[in-house]
């Protein structure tokens, strides 16, 4: 039986998407394909079985119309009134086991009237990596969309050189972001705009009253869960534009993300972010500033005094900074075992990441000795000496409740992440030999990343250089 496509977001309106199909691509393969989360989905043999030529784009499923979405965005920094899916097309919405609602999107299926000068397409390497990153992250509990398969097509797309082409399925509980308010709000249609407004607030916030301001508030705690979750497990998005953020809160867009080896909040990996915009300590400034732009775009439907909307807005965004520290303190907490947080807390701590920053220690690494230490699975002779003295005054802070503490740690800091040179060997691999066992081998590690395992420990090694040479390129 055929999945029943849902259209409820088109529903709103000729203005909120345009409607085109996957261009067809010439040899469709099957290279992988997430067994768990189709059976959430409830898609059924018929489908699964044809799943190359489905997930290519290739084949339409019964009843399928699909949709390349609009949007706006600032892209680091400058407002871009135009984006929309340029590569990317909205099969429909289905309901899972749940009856949660999740849109179901092809990326790399050929041009849209959003395309611009893009092709259209998503090279091989970039789709694998969407998929190994995207189930990585929800293995570590961090709000993500996830990845369902990756169809090769069998064309070449040409980036800084021939490369195969891919189609890769993202999984998302919608693709309504910042961009798409700034969208409305830049053609001033305010009617568009309430329609929107409407449908996120039932979409993803049911039980919230329905205006803009408790809209903007919700949205913003999802935010700084996000970027609290991103922050434990040393995750830099990368290209953090407001038309990558989604406003469920979830991790969209993994193009030039990547892991911090060593701890440094000034870590940055992406080629084009020359001046650190976007750089792993700035991400909770940034979620602020996106959200001012959410804030912004919402003025006409919060007040029909400017002045006054702007005030209620603003008294919304204000509060950002006091519930991030809250989350953030209680975040490292967590990671260091400690229960409360206290003053001396707090700075024990700061210290720690001052030692790791001073000495260059591996932020997942270092952790996850410490976790040990508490469990007395090792000693703090074992620790690199700049923290010995450091240790010493941890260990004595944790001694009162050493079981909690332990439990604690074990749940905050994973053994494993997709460290960059893993996944880049990974993919150059899948590349070269069209073999996913290594994909496979390295999942298998990855979606449980709280556990030691025999097999999880090649994963585990800083990169050789601490990854100061390390670069990541969006758009690929
Ligand atoms: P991103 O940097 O991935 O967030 O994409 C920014 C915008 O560029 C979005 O509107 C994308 O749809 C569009 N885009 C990125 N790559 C391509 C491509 N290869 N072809 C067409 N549009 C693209
Ligand atoms: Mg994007
Ligand atoms: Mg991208």
């Amino acid at each position: 039986m055929s999945p029943k496509f849902e259209y409820s977001y088109a529903d709103l309106g000729d203005d909120f998407f345009q409607s085109v199909v996957p261009e067809k691509v010439s040899s469709p393969q099957l290279l992988l394909w997430n067994v768990p989360l189709a059976e959430e989905l409830c898609l059924q043999s018929d489908i699964t079985q044809h799943a190359a030529q489905y997930f290519s784009g290739n084949k339409l499923i019964s009843g399928c119309q699909p949709v390349a979405l609009a949007y706006a965005g600032h892209q680091f920094g400058h407002f871009n009134p135009q984006l929309g899916d340029g590569r990317a097309h909205l099969l429909g919405e289905l309901l899972d086991s749940h009856h949660r609602r999740w849109d179901i999107q092809l990326k790399g299926s050929g041009a849209t009237p959003f395309s611009r000068r893009g092709d259209g397409r998503c090279a091989l390497g970039p789709a694998i990596r969407e998929y190994i990153m995207s189930e990585a992250m929800y293995a570590l509990g961090v709000p993500t969309s996830r990845s369902l398969a990756v169809v090769a097509t069998g064309d070449t797309v040409f980036r800084q050189q021939p490369e195969p082409g891919a189609v890769v399925t993202r999984v998302a509980s919608s693709h309504i972001r910042v961009g798409t308010f700034e969208y409305f709000a830049a053609r001033k249609n305010a009617d568009a705009l309430t329609k929107l407004l409407d449908y996120s607030i039932e979409r993803h916030f049911p039980h919230i009253e329905k205006s803009p301001e408790a809209f903007l508030n919700a949205v913003m705690h999802k935010q700084i869960e996000l970027i609290v979750a991103w922050l434990r497990v040393g995750f830099i998005h990368g290209v953090m534009n407001t038309d990558n953020t989604a406003i469920s809160g979830e991790t969209i867009d993994f193009g030039p993300c990547a892991m911090m080896g060593v701890y440094h909040p000034g870590t940055v990996y992406s080629s084009i972010d020359s001046e650190g915009r976007y750089a792993y300590g700035r991400q909770p400034q940034i979620a602020h500033w996106n959200l001012a732009r959410l804030a912004e775009s919402l003025i006409p439907l919060t007040d029909k005094d400017e002045k006054r909307a702007v005030e209620k807005l603003t008294e919304v965004l204000n509060q950002f900074s006091d519930v991030f520290s809250f989350k953030y303190r209680q975040m490292l907490m967590q990671k260091t075992g400690l229960q409360q947080i206290t003053e001396q807390n707090v700075q024990l701590v700061e210290k720690l990441l001052d030692i790791m920053t001073e000495h260059e220690l591996d932020y997942t690494r270092t952790f996850n000795q410490l976790t040990r230490l508490a469990d007395k699975k090792i000693t703090v002779t074992a620790l690199p000496v700049a923290l010995h003295e450091w240790a010493a005054e941890w260990l004595q802070q944790i001694d009162t409740d050493r079981t909690t503490a332990v439990d604690q740690m074990q749940q905050a800091n994973p053994v494993v992440i997709p460290r960059n040179h893993h996944v880049e060997a990974v993919l150059q691999h899948s590349i070269d030999t069209r073999d996913m066992q290594a994909v496979h081998d390295f999942l298998d590690a990855l979606i449980t990343p709280y556990t030691q395992k025999t097999t999880t420990e090649k994963y585990q090694d800083s990169p050789a250089d601490g990854d100061k040479h390390y670069q990541t390129f969006c758009g690929t």
